[in-house]
């Protein structure tokens, strides 16, 4: 079965223009967040472990140009691959101090092989000076840049539960930006939030249609430890089923554009943070129980897109 007849698959699409295949190295710098450092929070949004979302990193105090030769190393040793996007993934990369957010920017935009630059923030986090000085970036570079926002939910009063401190209408205002001035946009949503109903999913398709987002990241809602989503886990909070999420998550590809890149179907967290994770299945076994089910049921990515 040929998923990209189901779905617009990322590696495929990098692929397609690039020629090769292309891995992400992940890049960690000492940035923090706005809700966590007490100006907008202390607490951190309840799923947070307080990494930043970020796994797989190697320590800050490394240099920018030192992880990504450390991890090139190891991915072309595997996979003998030769194009790669350095990958700022933790925390809210532009919330850093703008002249150390630029160096570091700079600094992987010059480093052999890498002909994209991926940077995670959130939506109340970035400016017009950071995408004035990207912009800039990818043209004597010649990079790639695309921002990655998380937004989780359409809806503002799932937004205030999870405790994320900043609107859907940030997400909007930050998404034009980006979109108005020539850079990527990528989109990180949980698409089983239990207290979502399947018209928040109708309206987060809606909005990200409309937004134009160019790349999508679904994440099914895990626990990790130590956060107050751990708490409520303990206490009685009921998640959604493998099926609620696998139905939800299809609800939402049939109803986007065709032409957005999904590069992540289903989240995965290392097992030593977690507390509950995909229904204590593989990743992978949830994600190919959704293919099937697309398959059997004929479901596809913008079967029910309107323009
Ligand atoms: S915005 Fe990101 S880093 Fe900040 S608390 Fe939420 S998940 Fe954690």
């Amino acid at each position: 079965m040929d998923l990209n007849e189901i779905y617009r698959v990322y590696s495929t699409y990098l692929k397609n223009k690039y020629g090769q295949k292309v891995y992400k190295l992940p890049v960690n710098i000492p940035c923090s967040c706005p809700n966590r450092d007490g100006r907008k929070g202390t607490q951190g949004c309840i799923f947070c472990g307080g990494s930043g979302s970020g796994f797989e990193l190697l320590s800050e105090n490394l240099s920018v140009s030192e992880q990504l030769l450390k991890n090139k190393e190891l991915i072309q040793r595997k996979y003998k691959a030769n194009k790669f996007i350095a990958y700022f993934q933790s925390f809210s990369n532009t919330y850093l101090n703008f002249d150390l957010f630029k160096r570091f920017m700079t600094e992987a935009a010059q480093f052999d092989n890498i002909i994209e630059l991926s940077i995670s923030t959130r939506p109340d986090c970035i400016e017009y000076k950071h995408i004035d000085f990207l912009n800039n970036l990818k043209e004597k570079t010649n990079t790639n840049i695309t921002i990655e926002l998380g937004l989780q939910s359409s809806n503002n009063k799932t937004l205030q539960i999870l405790n994320r401190q900043h609107t859907v209408e940030d997400y909007i205002n930050s998404a034009q930006l980006i979109k108005n001035n020539g850079l990527d946009l990528c989109t990180h949503i949980i698409s089983d939030l239990p207290w979502d109903s399947k018209e928040d999913i109708v309206n987060l398709a809606n909005l990200l249609n409309e937004t134009q987002t160019d790349f999508l990241k679904v994440h099914s809602l895990y626990v990790e430890r130590g956060t107050v989503l751990e708490k409520l886990y303990n206490n009685g909070l009921e998640l959604l089923s493998s099926n609620d999420f696998i139905e939800r998550t299809i609800l939402l590809l049939e109803l986007l554009n065709p032409n957005i890149v999904i590069e992540r179907l289903i989240g995965r967290i290392p097992e030593k943070n977690c507390v509950y994770a995909n229904w204590q299945q593989s990743w992978w076994k949830i994600r190919d129980l959704m293919i099937e089910t697309m398959v059997k049921n004929s479901n596809f990515q913008g079967r029910r897109y309107t323009r």
